[in-house]
């Protein structure tokens, strides 16, 4: 007998057919004498419905407001699961984030989870009942209902199953696993079989849509073991993460390719070359909560270099301004220029650690194909590279090529 979660993405819920779907997994788990804790997403399109409609109200919702609209998506598919497990002869019962006690910080629609009091939980589940729980929500100290950002529902099954020491965390999704790219832009891309944690959390942070990254993190932290898998078919094994490096010796030395197109490029021409720029430039970018991705600074040359960072498509605008307006002038820059139509890709993969020539490897399959690489960026596991939006296709087509990613591995 395992104790085994199981987390329900928006689409595997979207009407009452799959839900009769996930009702049949579920009793089919519990027929085989496992104890099973459901954790469900809302029905897909509805967290964007309740937004619109929220922005219908206000402009720019009140996060306290926006937040007790927004959960209520997943409030009503724990009800309607729990309702197909009794339909099915089930012992089931549904928690709201708060009837649980998920407790988290204040920070609206995007609040992180602080503690889970699994105590109800625990022993409903010794009664035989089969749990259903509200992903993507909290409450904080003082009763406020919060969510924990888009995609919130992976970390609330990766959570609920560290709190409850799960033998497994399942990740049922539209996708039967990850893959080595996305298989939208690459036909050749391929399911692996397993991926470790690292590489995921990088795959996940380079945009990557499998998982959310929190959610990873937090499966990393507390060495949950998670898998990724098709709610669409029967008995997939879909993607384990695991933590094991060593599984991978006959592995390729690359396990995927991850892009981005939401890349914008920033450069700050002719800054004195003197201590405290950096800060100078980052601090209000920083300050007016814009996230900075890569940076590079150019070793200066007659006392001045350039400065160069990458930021979030929709917030290039406002990092422009507030470097036009205040800081161009205040540290003595000669110009700020940005580019929008930029893309990020990265080759993802733990093998890097132990093999030469990944990187120029890399930059000559670019080279060949007449990509210019604006902007490179390493840690121990990836490469990135930012380049030309128009090339994106290409590059990830050419790189799965190279990395021997089209094949299975020997
Ligand atoms: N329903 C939320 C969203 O659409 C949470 C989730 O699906 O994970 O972002
Ligand atoms: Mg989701």
């Amino acid at each position: 007998m395992a104790l085994i979660v199981q987390k329900y993405g928006g689409t595997s819920v979207s009407n009452p057919e799959r839900i009769k779907n996930v009702v049949r997994r579920v009793a089919k788990f519990k027929a085989l004498g496992h104890q099973i804790v459901v954790v469900v997403s809302a029905m897909s399109g509805e967290t964007n419905r309740l937004i619109a409609l929220a922005k219908e109200m206000q402009a720019y919702p009140d996060p306290r407001e926006l937040d007790t609209v927004v959960s209520t998506g997943e409030q009503v598919t724990i009800g309607l699961v729990s309702m197909g497990l009794m339909q099915a002869g089930l012992k089931a019962k549904s928690y709201t984030g708060a009837q649980v006690r998920i407790l988290t910080d204040s920070a609206f629609t995007k609040a992180r989870i602080l503690s889970i009091d699994e105590q109800n939980i625990s022993n409903d589940l010794a009664n035989g009942y089969v749990i259903v729980v509200a992903g993507f929500q909290g409450i904080d100290q003082t009763g406020n209902i919060t969510t924990l950002g888009r995609g919130g529902s992976d970390t609330t099954g990766v959570a609920i199953a560290a709190a409850l020491h799960a033998d497994e965390c399942q990740i049922y999704t539209d996708v039967d696993g990850v893959y080595t790219t996305d298989p939208r832009l690459v036909p050749e891309a391929r399911r692996l079989k397993t991926i470790t944690f690292e590489e995921m959390l990088e795959m996940a942070s380079l945009g990557s849509k499998v998982l959310q990254i929190r959610a990873v993190e937090f499966a990393g932290k507390y060495k949950v073991k998670l898998r990724v898998l098709s709610s669409f078919e029967e008995d997939c094994e879909g993607t384990l993460i695991t933590f094991e490096e060593n599984n991978k010796m006959e592995q390729a030395i690359i396990s995927g390719i991850a892009f981005n197109r939401d890349e914008a490029k920033i450069t700050v021409r002719g800054v004195p070359d003197k201590p405290g720029i950096a800060y100078q430039i980052l601090g209000p970018i920083s300050e007016a909560n814009v996230d900075v991705d890569m940076i590079i600074q150019n070793l200066g040359v007659d006392g001045s270099t350039d400065f160069s960072f990458t930021v979030h498509r929709n917030e290039f605008d406002k990092a422009m301004e507030i470097l036009k307006n205040k800081v161009q002038g205040h540290i003595g820059a000669l110009s700020v220029v940005g580019d929008n139509k930029t893309a990020k890709v990265s080759v993802v993969g733990v093998g890097m650690r132990s093999h030469v020539g990944i990187a120029s490897k890399m930059f000559r399959s670019l080279a060949e194909e007449g990509i210019n690489i604006q902007m490179i960026s390493t840690s121990e596991i990836k490469i990135s590279v930012v380049i030309d939006e128009k090339y994106l296709e290409l590059a990830v087509r050419v790189l799965h090529k190279v990395f021997d990613l089209d094949q299975e591995p020997a």
